[in-house]
C-alpha cells in the first residue's frame, strides 16, 4: 500500500533522510529509552571508551535506524551502515568487521536475519573485538586470529525474541521502543510540517496522529498524502483535506489499513473469531508470517482489537465491534 511504500522508493527514503532528527533532544518520545541512552553515551565520553553494544527492538518506523544514526553522531564517530539480509555469509561479516576504523558505530538492521555462521563471528568480535576466520577445509582446515578495531555495534530487530540468546546477552542494552502516543505524534508532525513549510492547523494535524498507528513514519507520510491531496484539490492542508487523503489511501478511522483490517476480517469471518495459528492466517491473507507477526499484530494487539493465545490468534469484541460484524452467541463464552 501507499502508507508503507517499498523501502527502496528513492523518493520516500530522500523524504524520509530530511525529516530525521539528528539529536536527543529533537527525538520525539520514548523518554525513557532517550535517557537511557544519553547516560551511556556520557559515561563512554567520560571514559574516552567506544559505547556498549545496543540493540533496538520494535516494530517498523518507530526510530531504530534514526536513534543509531544519533548515537553515531553525538558520541562524534563515523557510522557504517548494513543489515542482516546482507550478511548471508560468515565471510561478508569478516569483511565489514575488519574494514571499521576504530571507534566506528556499526549498525546491522534487521539483524535477527544474518546467517547463522555469521551470528557465530559476531559472540566473539563484540566481545573481544577478534575473530577467527577459517582458513581451508577438512583436516588441514585452520583458524587465523584477526584482531579488530573497536566499535560500538547498534543492532535493531523487529522483535528481540527473534535473537538467539547468546547474541541478546552480547548487548550491553536493549531499548524496547514503543508505540508512540498521540500527543507525541503531533509533535513529529509539526516538526516535519515546519521542516516542509506545511501550513497545518492543530485539528487537522491531531486527526492525522491519532490515525497513524502509533508510528512516527506513518504520520510523516500520511502528512505527505495531505500535503498531496491539498496541493491538487485547494483549499488548504485542513480537516477536509485530511479525511479525504486518508479516506482515499484506505486509511480507516482508527488507522488501521488494509491488511490491518484484512487480518482482523480473516479471523472474523473464516475462523469465527479463533484462535487460528499464525501460518494459517498468513496464507489466509496472502501475507508472510513474518510481516503479520511483527508489523501487523503487534498495533492489533495494542488498540485491543487482537490476542494471542497458546491456541493461536484470537479477535477481541472490540474487533468484532469495530468490523461492524454480529458476534454469534458462543454459549456463554
Ligand atoms: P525504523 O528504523 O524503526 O524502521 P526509522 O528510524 O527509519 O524507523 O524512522 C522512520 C521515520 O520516522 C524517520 O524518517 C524519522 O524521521 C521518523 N521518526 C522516527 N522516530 C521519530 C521520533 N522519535 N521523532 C521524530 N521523528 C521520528
Amino acid at each position: 500500500g501507499l502508507v508503507r511504500p517499498a523501502p527502496e522508493s528513492d523518493a520516500e527514503l530522500a523524504f524520509e533522510g530530511a525529516l530525521r532528527p539528528r539529536s536527543l533532544a529533537e527525538f520525539v518520545g520514548q523518554a525513557k529509552v532517550r535517557g537511557q541512552l544519553q547516560l551511556l553515551l556520557d559515561a563512554a565520553a567520560m571514559q574516552n571508551r567506544t559505547p556498549d553494544h545496543i540493540l533496538l527492538a520494535g516494530p517498523p518506523g518507530l526510530g531504530k535506524t534514526t536513534l543509531a544514526m544519533i548515537v553515531a553522531h553525538e558520541s562524534g564517530r563515523p557510522l557504517r551502515m548494513s543489515s542482516g539480509p546482507a550478511i548471508q555469509h560468515a565471510g561478508d561479516l569478516a569483511a565489514l568487521l575488519s574494514s571499521l576504523v576504530p571507534g566506528e558505530v556499526l549498525f546491522i538492521d534487521e539483524i535477527h536475519r544474518m546467517a547463522r555462521n555469521a551470528e557465530e563471528m559476531l559472540y566473539l568480535a563484540m566481545e573481544d573485538f577478534r575473530i577467527d576466520i577459517m582458513v581451508g577445509k577438512g583436516a588441514g582446515a585452520t583458524s587465523i586470529p584477526l584482531d579488530l578495531a573497536p566499535f560500538t555495534l547498534v543492532g535493531a530487530t523487529t522483535r528481540s525474541g527473534l535473537l538467539p540468546n547468546p547474541l541478546r546477552d552480547r548487548f550491553g542494552f536493549t531499548a524496547n521502543l514503543e508505540f508512540y502516543e498521540t500527543y507525541e505524534l503531533e509533535e513529529v508532525l509539526s516538526r516535519a510540517a515546519r521542516l516542509l513549510d506545511l501550513d497545518i492547523p492543530h485539528d487537522a494535524r491531531r486527526e492525522i496522529a491519532s490515525r497513524s498507528r502509533g508510528t512516527p513514519r506513518i504520520a510523516n507520510r500520511l502528512l505527505r498524502r495531505v500535503r498531496d491531496f491539498a496541493l491538487v484539490r485547494g483549499g488548504g492542508a485542513g480537516l477536509a483535506a485530511v479525511h479525504g487523503a486518508l479516506e482515499l489511501y484506505d486509511v480507516d478511522p482508527i488507522g488501521l489499513d488494509r491488511l490491518d483490517r484484512a487480518v482482523l476480517e480473516a479471523i472474523v469471518s473464516r475462523f469465527e473469531g479463533g484462535p487460528v495459528g499464525l501460518s494459517t492466517l498468513a496464507v489466509s491473507v496472502g501475507e508472510e508470517a513474518d510481516t503479520i507477526e511483527s508489523v501487523v499484530e503487534p498495533f492489533l494487539v495494542r488498540v485491543g482489537m487482537l490476542s494471542r493465545t497458546p491456541r493461536g490468534r484470537v479477535a477481541t469484541r472490540r474487533a468484532w465491534d469495530h468490523l461492524g460484524v454480529r458476534r454469534p452467541d458462543r454459549g456463554g463464552l
